[in-house]
């Protein structure tokens, strides 16, 4: 399938959010399509991870539309103030999205499969017959297949991560959001992060990535974003994004990631 302007798996817009009388997000707009993967790129403190955790409702939106695959989270009313649908329905649309975090958040006293299988048996009352074989496959898809009775404490961050993005698929979402899911490991352990990140992304997952690795944005990501103080400064189809930055702004960023 082609993804069109109309297939919108996200579709954002105008968002504020403030904390206390910071301005964090003054009217932000994101749409991604289906199987696009968008990199959200801007320097610490800009607004990336409070956007991320708008999307799926870890954050509440002062204003601002937000639709997942055409429905509404969130909408605002007559008066321009953000307006929630009902507590189902938001749970029935964070469903659909998977998120990953910097810190990977593992559960410490359970092995490798116990924490892939924890959510589908917890939250969507999957049988153990059925989600097991499903866990082993994504811990066979990111390289893990001989460790799923290991416990995090055994693990490299970088595996620890990739632990961390069967479990968020085990849920089987629609949408997977990355918060800066490589800067809490050494340099060196990235690259096996990156590579399973690219696959989901060849498998034609919908993908909205917060990132510092450059070369992931140009070479993955379809569309990059580039966000300053709570605006998206400028956006584009991701490699003349690169080749070609257009606002000051955005290639006094680049040039500072070299
Ligand atoms: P980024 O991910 O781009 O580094 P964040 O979204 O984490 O940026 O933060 C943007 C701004 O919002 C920062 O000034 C940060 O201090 C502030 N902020 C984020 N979360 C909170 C919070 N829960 N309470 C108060 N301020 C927050
Ligand atoms: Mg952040």
């Amino acid at each position: 399938m082609h993804a069109t302007t109309t297939d919108l798996m996200i579709d954002a817009r105008g968002i504020y959010k403030a904390f206390g009388q910071v301005d964090v997000l003054k009217g932000v707009d994101i749409q991604v399509a289906r199987s696009e993967v968008v990199a959200i790129i801007g320097s610490s403190g800009s607004g990336k991870s409070t956007l991320l955790r708008c999307l799926n409702y870890l954050e509440k939106v002062d204003a601002g539309s937000i639709a997942i695959e055409n429905d509404f989270l969130v909408q605002n009313n007559s008066h321009n103030r953000a307006h929630y649908a009902p507590e189902q329905t938001i749970r029935h649309i964070c469903a659909r999205m998977g998120m990953v975090f910097q810190q990977f958040n593992l559960f410490p006293h359970m092995t490798v499969l116990q924490n892939v299988i924890e959510a589908p048996i917890t939250v969507k009352k999957m049988q153990r017959n059925e989600i097991v074989p499903l866990a082993q496959e994504l811990l066979r898809k990111v390289g893990l297949e001989n460790k799923q009775d290991c416990y995090p404490s055994q693990l490299s961050g970088g595996q620890k991560q990739r632990v961390a993005i069967a479990r968020a698929l085990a849920m089987q979402p629609q949408i997977m959001l990355f918060d800066e899911p490589t800067s809490a490991l050494d340099p060196e352990l990235t690259g096996d992060v990156l590579k399973t990140m690219q696959q989901l992304a060849e498998d034609k997952m919908t993908m909205v990535v917060v990132t510092h690795e450059m070369g992931f944005a140009r070479e993955v990501a379809n569309k990059v974003l580039f966000m300053d103080k709570g605006v998206i400064v400028e956006s584009g189809e991701a490699r003349s994004f690169f080749a070609n930055p257009q606002h000051a702004r955005t290639q006094a960023f680049l040039s500072s990631m070299l």
